[in-house]
């Protein structure tokens, strides 16, 4: 977690790439991967410090499944982060910071994004309406009869 924060501080206050956060994947007691928050310097939404380093514990590893794994992250992840360590299978994540205090001192929103995911789609402020499934559903039932279909 020192690792972290200090990733954090690298990311908010000495490179000024974007907000205050940073996060390492640890397995086996080792660092594994690492990443902080790039969205202002690389002007990508998505390039938060918990997504960095499960991209780059993944590349090390050779595998998009980080099981055995620990997340430890300067703050609680965001939905996309936390969703993204769904995806990875991460084992347990340790987070510093809570998504209020950054709000409190950075107005970050993740909070508030929270709290918009328990809304149903359609009442969100960005909404989200289905459209065209029938022709969409057609390319998943290909996908499914083929015998050596990639999954993960
Ligand atoms: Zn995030």
């Amino acid at each position: 977690m020192e690792r972290a924060i200090y990733l954090s501080r690298v990311a908010g206050l000495e490179k000024r790439t974007g907000g205050c956060f940073g996060a390492v994947v640890v397995k086996n007691g080792k660092i594994v991967g690492e990443g902080y928050n790039n969205v202002i310097s690389h002007n990508d939404p998505t390039w938060h410090g918990e997504v960095g380093a499960i991209r780059d514990a993944s590349q090390r590893l050779g595998t998009p499944h980080l099981r055995g794994c620990v997340l430890y992250t300067s703050s609680e992840p965001c939905p996309m982060c936390m969703g993204a360590c769904y995806w990875a299978r991460i084992d347990k994540i340790f987070y510093a910071t809570t998504a209020k205090d950054v709000k409190e001192h950075g107005h970050f929103e993740d909070e508030d994004f929270y709290e918009e995911f328990a809304k149903p789609p359609a009442d969100r402020n960005i909404p989200a309406v289905e459209f065209m499934r029938e022709e969409a559903v057609k390319v998943w039932e290909e996908f499914g009869q083929l015998p050596d279909r990639c999954h993960y």
